[in-house]
Protein backbone atom coordinates (compact mmCIF):
# COMPACT_ATOMS: atom_id res chain seq x y z
CA UNK A 1 0.00 0.00 0.00
CA UNK A 2 1.58 3.24 -0.74
CA UNK A 3 2.91 5.48 2.41
CA UNK A 4 0.63 8.18 2.02
CA UNK A 5 -2.68 5.96 1.80
CA UNK A 6 -1.23 3.93 4.44
CA UNK A 7 -0.46 7.49 6.95
CA UNK A 8 -3.94 8.56 6.13
CA UNK A 9 -5.48 5.60 6.85
CA UNK A 10 -3.81 5.08 10.25
CA UNK A 11 -4.46 8.73 11.17
CA UNK A 12 -8.06 8.51 10.79
CA UNK A 13 -7.78 4.98 12.75
CA UNK A 14 -5.69 6.17 15.81
CA UNK A 15 -6.84 4.26 18.28
CA UNK A 16 -7.42 6.47 21.67
CA UNK A 17 -7.68 4.87 24.75
CA UNK A 18 -9.25 7.13 27.66
CA UNK A 19 -9.57 5.36 31.19
CA UNK A 20 -12.23 2.63 30.18
CA UNK A 21 -14.96 3.36 33.07
CA UNK A 22 -14.49 6.73 34.67
CA UNK A 23 -12.33 5.12 37.48
CA UNK A 24 -10.82 2.55 36.29
CA UNK A 25 -7.43 3.80 34.51
CA UNK A 26 -4.82 2.84 32.49
CA UNK A 27 -1.83 1.74 34.47
CA UNK A 28 0.47 -0.07 32.23
CA UNK A 29 0.95 -0.07 28.03
CA UNK A 30 2.92 -1.63 26.83
CA UNK A 31 4.25 -2.45 22.65
CA UNK A 32 6.19 -4.96 20.95
CA UNK A 33 6.89 -3.04 17.76
CA UNK A 34 4.88 -1.42 14.96
CA UNK A 35 5.78 -2.02 11.05
CA UNK A 36 4.30 -4.45 8.06
CA UNK A 37 1.65 -6.37 9.97
CA UNK A 38 -0.99 -7.40 7.96
CA UNK A 39 -3.80 -9.38 9.05
CA UNK A 40 -3.67 -11.21 5.75
CA UNK A 41 -0.37 -12.68 6.23
CA UNK A 42 -0.59 -13.69 9.93
CA UNK A 43 -1.47 -17.42 11.16
CA UNK A 44 -3.67 -17.43 13.46
CA UNK A 45 -1.06 -19.49 15.16
CA UNK A 46 1.06 -16.80 15.04
CA UNK A 47 -1.34 -14.22 16.32
CA UNK A 48 -2.61 -15.99 19.48
CA UNK A 49 1.52 -16.51 20.69
CA UNK A 50 1.59 -12.73 20.08
CA UNK A 51 -0.95 -11.87 21.77
CA UNK A 52 -0.18 -14.86 24.76
CA UNK A 53 2.87 -13.06 25.22
CA UNK A 54 1.94 -9.41 25.09
CA UNK A 55 -1.11 -10.57 27.65
CA UNK A 56 1.93 -11.86 29.97
CA UNK A 57 3.87 -9.28 29.78
CA UNK A 58 0.66 -7.05 30.96
CA UNK A 59 0.10 -9.31 33.49
CA UNK A 60 3.64 -9.28 34.74
CA UNK A 61 3.94 -5.55 34.89
CA UNK A 62 0.48 -5.41 36.98
CA UNK A 63 1.70 -8.13 39.10
CA UNK A 64 4.25 -5.75 40.75
CA UNK A 65 1.98 -2.50 40.95
CA UNK A 66 -1.06 -4.78 42.14
CA UNK A 67 1.53 -5.28 45.10
CA UNK A 68 2.54 -2.02 45.49
CA UNK A 69 5.64 -1.86 43.83
CA UNK A 70 6.67 1.15 41.77
CA UNK A 71 6.68 1.89 38.05
CA UNK A 72 9.84 1.42 37.34
CA UNK A 73 9.89 -2.52 38.11
CA UNK A 74 6.48 -2.42 36.17
CA UNK A 75 8.34 -1.85 33.52
CA UNK A 76 11.23 -3.80 34.04
CA UNK A 77 9.08 -6.96 34.50
CA UNK A 78 7.34 -6.43 31.37
CA UNK A 79 9.97 -5.41 29.46
CA UNK A 80 11.76 -8.83 30.40
CA UNK A 81 8.72 -11.38 29.25
CA UNK A 82 9.07 -9.90 25.95
CA UNK A 83 13.02 -9.81 25.75
CA UNK A 84 12.73 -13.48 27.04
CA UNK A 85 10.58 -14.43 24.16
CA UNK A 86 11.63 -15.01 20.73
CA UNK A 87 8.58 -13.07 19.13
CA UNK A 88 9.88 -9.66 19.36
CA UNK A 89 13.10 -7.71 18.15
CA UNK A 90 14.46 -7.49 21.63
CA UNK A 91 16.61 -9.68 24.00
CA UNK A 92 16.10 -13.11 22.46
CA UNK A 93 14.92 -12.83 18.64
CA UNK A 94 16.93 -9.26 18.19
CA UNK A 95 17.51 -8.41 14.87
CA UNK A 96 20.92 -8.96 13.16
CA UNK A 97 23.39 -6.63 12.34
CA UNK A 98 25.36 -6.80 8.91
CA UNK A 99 27.94 -8.37 10.23
CA UNK A 100 25.15 -11.58 11.47
CA UNK A 101 25.48 -10.36 14.77
CA UNK A 102 22.92 -9.41 17.80
CA UNK A 103 23.59 -6.05 19.00
CA UNK A 104 21.22 -4.38 22.05
CA UNK A 105 19.93 -1.08 23.27
CA UNK A 106 17.85 -0.50 25.82
CA UNK A 107 16.64 2.79 28.45
CA UNK A 108 14.60 3.74 31.10
CA UNK A 109 13.71 6.71 32.62
CA UNK A 110 11.52 7.88 35.96
CA UNK A 111 9.25 10.84 35.57
CA UNK A 112 9.63 11.75 38.94
CA UNK A 113 13.11 12.67 38.93
CA UNK A 114 14.37 12.18 35.71
CA UNK A 115 16.79 9.61 36.88
CA UNK A 116 17.50 7.92 33.55
CA UNK A 117 19.68 5.17 32.19
CA UNK A 118 20.34 3.09 28.80
CA UNK A 119 22.41 0.83 27.33
CA UNK A 120 23.53 0.49 23.14
CA UNK A 121 25.69 -2.03 21.43
CA UNK A 122 25.57 -5.05 23.60
CA UNK A 123 25.88 -8.33 22.86
CA UNK A 124 26.24 -10.25 26.09
CA UNK A 125 23.60 -9.29 28.34
CA UNK A 126 20.84 -11.05 28.86
CA UNK A 127 17.89 -8.60 29.49
CA UNK A 128 19.49 -5.10 28.77
CA UNK A 129 16.38 -3.25 30.41
CA UNK A 130 18.18 -4.55 33.28
CA UNK A 131 21.62 -3.36 32.62
CA UNK A 132 19.86 0.12 31.67
CA UNK A 133 18.56 0.06 35.00
CA UNK A 134 21.62 -0.45 36.69
CA UNK A 135 23.26 2.36 34.86
CA UNK A 136 20.92 4.28 35.96
CA UNK A 137 20.64 3.55 40.22
CA UNK A 138 24.82 2.30 40.54
CA UNK A 139 26.15 4.78 38.36
CA UNK A 140 26.70 8.49 37.82
CA UNK A 141 26.28 8.38 33.77
CA UNK A 142 22.77 7.97 31.54
CA UNK A 143 24.16 6.17 28.76
CA UNK A 144 27.17 3.02 28.47
CA UNK A 145 28.00 1.16 25.58
CA UNK A 146 29.51 -1.87 24.00
CA UNK A 147 32.18 -3.57 25.72
CA UNK A 148 32.69 -0.96 29.00
CA UNK A 149 28.46 -1.92 29.55
CA UNK A 150 28.94 -5.37 29.15
CA UNK A 151 31.95 -5.14 31.99
CA UNK A 152 29.66 -2.85 33.93
CA UNK A 153 26.68 -5.47 33.88
CA UNK A 154 29.42 -8.13 35.04
CA UNK A 155 29.93 -5.85 38.13
CA UNK A 156 26.56 -5.84 38.74
CA UNK A 157 26.71 -9.02 38.57
CA UNK A 158 23.61 -9.56 35.98
CA UNK A 159 22.66 -12.28 34.18
CA UNK A 160 25.39 -12.63 31.20
CA UNK A 161 25.04 -14.96 28.01
CA UNK A 162 26.72 -16.13 25.25
CA UNK A 163 25.95 -14.16 22.38
CA UNK A 164 24.72 -17.23 20.81
CA UNK A 165 21.65 -17.20 22.89
CA UNK A 166 20.06 -14.47 21.00
CA UNK A 167 19.75 -15.92 17.41
CA UNK A 168 16.58 -17.05 16.03
CA UNK A 169 16.10 -18.76 12.59
CA UNK A 170 13.59 -16.01 11.61
CA UNK A 171 15.48 -13.01 12.48
CA UNK A 172 18.52 -14.61 10.26
CA UNK A 173 16.39 -15.29 7.21
CA UNK A 174 15.18 -12.00 7.34
CA UNK A 175 19.02 -10.88 7.18
CA UNK A 176 19.73 -13.18 4.58
CA UNK A 177 16.68 -11.57 2.43
CA UNK A 178 18.34 -8.05 3.26
CA UNK A 179 21.76 -8.80 2.38
CA UNK A 180 20.12 -10.27 -0.91
CA UNK A 181 19.24 -6.77 -1.64
CA UNK A 182 22.05 -5.27 -0.57
CA UNK A 183 24.10 -6.84 -3.37
CA UNK A 184 21.14 -5.71 -5.70
CA UNK A 185 21.74 -2.18 -4.74
CA UNK A 186 25.67 -2.39 -5.27
CA UNK A 187 24.88 -4.26 -8.56
CA UNK A 188 22.99 -0.86 -9.61
CA UNK A 189 25.35 1.29 -8.02
CA UNK A 190 28.02 -0.18 -10.37
CA UNK A 191 25.67 -0.92 -13.22
CA UNK A 192 27.46 3.03 -14.99
CA UNK A 193 25.25 5.32 -12.57
CA UNK A 194 27.45 7.44 -10.57
CA UNK A 195 29.73 6.19 -8.48
CA UNK A 196 29.10 5.56 -4.48
CA UNK A 197 30.91 4.57 -1.65
CA UNK A 198 27.91 4.11 0.74
CA UNK A 199 25.74 1.42 0.37
CA UNK A 200 22.30 3.13 1.86
CA UNK A 201 21.07 0.66 4.39
CA UNK A 202 18.69 -1.57 3.11
CA UNK A 203 15.81 -1.60 6.39
CA UNK A 204 12.42 -1.95 4.29
CA UNK A 205 10.18 -4.38 5.29
CA UNK A 206 12.37 -6.33 7.75
CA UNK A 207 12.32 -3.94 10.33
CA UNK A 208 10.52 -3.63 13.96
CA UNK A 209 9.71 -5.58 16.84
CA UNK A 210 10.97 -3.12 19.63
CA UNK A 211 9.90 -3.27 22.86
CA UNK A 212 8.46 -0.78 25.73
CA UNK A 213 6.59 0.15 28.51
CA UNK A 214 5.14 2.74 30.50
CA UNK A 215 3.74 2.25 34.02
CA UNK A 216 2.10 4.51 36.61
CA UNK A 217 2.39 3.22 39.91
CA UNK A 218 0.37 4.05 43.12
CA UNK A 219 2.03 7.50 43.98
CA UNK A 220 1.35 8.46 40.60
CA UNK A 221 4.64 8.34 39.07
CA UNK A 222 5.08 6.83 35.85
CA UNK A 223 8.56 5.17 34.09
CA UNK A 224 9.08 4.48 30.35
CA UNK A 225 11.38 1.62 29.30
CA UNK A 226 12.15 0.96 25.73
CA UNK A 227 14.61 -2.37 24.87
CA UNK A 228 15.56 -3.41 20.89
CA UNK A 229 17.44 -5.26 18.52
CA UNK A 230 17.63 -2.00 16.51
CA UNK A 231 17.43 -2.85 12.75
CA UNK A 232 18.14 -5.77 10.39
CA UNK A 233 21.60 -5.04 8.66
CA UNK A 234 22.43 -1.96 10.63
CA UNK A 235 26.09 -1.45 9.75
CA UNK A 236 28.97 0.80 11.17
CA UNK A 237 27.78 0.26 14.91
CA UNK A 238 24.71 2.52 14.11
CA UNK A 239 22.58 3.15 17.14
CA UNK A 240 18.77 3.66 16.66
CA UNK A 241 16.65 5.78 19.54
CA UNK A 242 15.32 3.17 21.55
CA UNK A 243 18.78 4.26 24.19
CA UNK A 244 18.27 7.75 23.40
CA UNK A 245 16.07 9.50 26.22
CA UNK A 246 14.42 11.96 24.39
CA UNK A 247 13.94 10.12 21.27
CA UNK A 248 12.59 6.41 21.65
CA UNK A 249 11.92 7.00 25.25
CA UNK A 250 10.86 9.34 27.65
CA UNK A 251 9.34 10.38 31.46
CA UNK A 252 8.28 13.35 33.70
CA UNK A 253 5.68 13.88 36.12
CA UNK A 254 3.02 14.01 33.50
CA UNK A 255 3.57 11.76 31.02
CA UNK A 256 5.89 8.68 30.12
CA UNK A 257 6.43 7.73 26.08
CA UNK A 258 8.20 4.66 24.23
CA UNK A 259 8.88 4.20 20.68
CA UNK A 260 8.88 2.04 17.89
CA UNK A 261 9.80 2.20 14.24
CA UNK A 262 12.22 3.65 12.31
CA UNK A 263 14.78 5.00 14.98
CA UNK A 264 16.29 7.92 12.57
CA UNK A 265 13.49 9.99 12.50
CA UNK A 266 12.77 9.54 15.96
CA UNK A 267 15.90 10.61 16.77
CA UNK A 268 15.77 13.73 14.38
CA UNK A 269 11.84 14.46 15.69
CA UNK A 270 13.19 13.88 19.13
CA UNK A 271 9.67 12.22 19.06
CA UNK A 272 9.32 11.22 22.70
CA UNK A 273 10.28 14.33 24.42
CA UNK A 274 8.38 16.20 21.67
CA UNK A 275 4.98 14.23 22.73
CA UNK A 276 6.14 15.34 26.81
CA UNK A 277 6.55 18.87 25.36
CA UNK A 278 3.42 19.55 23.31
CA UNK A 279 1.69 18.62 26.50
CA UNK A 280 3.76 20.77 28.61
CA UNK A 281 3.50 24.08 26.72
CA UNK A 282 0.44 23.50 24.28
CA UNK A 283 -1.67 22.00 26.89
CA UNK A 284 -2.01 18.83 24.47
CA UNK A 285 -3.68 15.96 25.40
CA UNK A 286 -1.88 12.49 24.82
CA UNK A 287 -4.35 12.02 22.04
CA UNK A 288 -3.17 15.43 20.05
CA UNK A 289 0.30 15.06 21.30
CA UNK A 290 0.81 11.83 20.06
CA UNK A 291 -0.77 12.14 16.64
CA UNK A 292 0.97 15.14 15.86
CA UNK A 293 4.90 13.67 16.88
CA UNK A 294 3.82 11.04 14.68
CA UNK A 295 2.01 12.95 11.64
CA UNK A 296 6.19 14.73 12.00
CA UNK A 297 7.78 11.76 11.45
CA UNK A 298 5.50 10.75 8.81
CA UNK A 299 6.25 13.53 6.94
CA UNK A 300 10.04 13.48 6.87
CA UNK A 301 9.44 9.90 5.72
CA UNK A 302 9.40 7.65 9.03
CA UNK A 303 7.55 5.28 10.06
CA UNK A 304 6.45 3.58 13.35
CA UNK A 305 4.47 4.13 16.64
CA UNK A 306 4.04 5.45 20.11
CA UNK A 307 2.85 4.04 22.95
CA UNK A 308 1.48 7.09 25.53
CA UNK A 309 0.49 7.28 28.99
CA UNK A 310 -0.32 10.13 31.13
CA UNK A 311 -0.95 10.80 35.36
CA UNK A 312 -3.55 10.29 35.08
CA UNK A 313 -4.00 6.82 33.22
CA UNK A 314 -4.77 7.78 29.82
CA UNK A 315 -3.19 6.06 27.01
CA UNK A 316 -2.96 6.65 23.41
CA UNK A 317 -0.93 4.59 20.69
CA UNK A 318 -0.66 6.45 17.23
CA UNK A 319 1.27 4.88 14.92
CA UNK A 320 1.48 4.88 10.88
CA UNK A 321 2.60 1.38 9.97
CA UNK A 322 0.19 -1.36 9.07
CA UNK A 323 0.38 -2.55 12.49
CA UNK A 324 1.68 -2.02 15.90
CA UNK A 325 1.30 -5.10 18.52
CA UNK A 326 -0.05 -3.00 21.86
CA UNK A 327 -1.51 -3.70 24.84
CA UNK A 328 -3.08 -2.11 28.04
CA UNK A 329 -4.67 -3.14 31.96
CA UNK A 330 -6.19 -0.77 34.12
CA UNK A 331 -6.53 -0.45 37.57
CA UNK A 332 -9.44 -3.37 37.86
CA UNK A 333 -7.46 -5.67 35.56
CA UNK A 334 -8.81 -5.28 32.22
CA UNK A 335 -6.44 -6.39 29.42
CA UNK A 336 -6.71 -5.13 25.46
CA UNK A 337 -4.34 -6.28 23.37
CA UNK A 338 -4.50 -4.95 19.70
CA UNK A 339 -2.21 -5.84 16.37
CA UNK A 340 -3.88 -4.40 13.39
CA UNK A 341 -5.08 -0.86 12.92
CA UNK A 342 -8.52 -0.21 14.28
N1 LIG B 1 13.39 2.03 16.82
C1 LIG B 1 14.26 0.89 16.66
C2 LIG B 1 15.56 1.35 16.09
O1 LIG B 1 15.56 2.18 15.21
C3 LIG B 1 13.67 -0.17 15.79
C4 LIG B 1 12.26 -0.59 16.14
O2 LIG B 1 11.52 0.14 16.78
O3 LIG B 1 11.89 -1.69 15.78
O4 LIG B 1 16.59 0.84 16.46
Amino acid sequence: MKKTLLLALCLINLTTVMAQKKNDKTVLVIHGGAGTILKEQMTPEKEKQYTKALEESLQAGYKVLKAGGESDQAVIAAIKVMEDSPLFNAGKGAVFTHEGKNELDASIMLGKNKMAGAVAGVSTIKNPIEAAFSVMKNSSHVMMIGKGAEEFAKVQKLTLVDPSYFRTEDRWNSLQRVLEKDQEQMQLDHDGGPATTFVPFNFVDEKFGTVGAVALDKNGFLTAGTSTGGMTNKKFGRVGDSPIIGAGNYANEQVGVSGTGWGEFFIKTVAAYDVAALMAYKNYTVQQAGDEVVKKIGELGGDGGLIILDKDGKAHFPFNTAGMYRGWITESGKVTVKIYQE
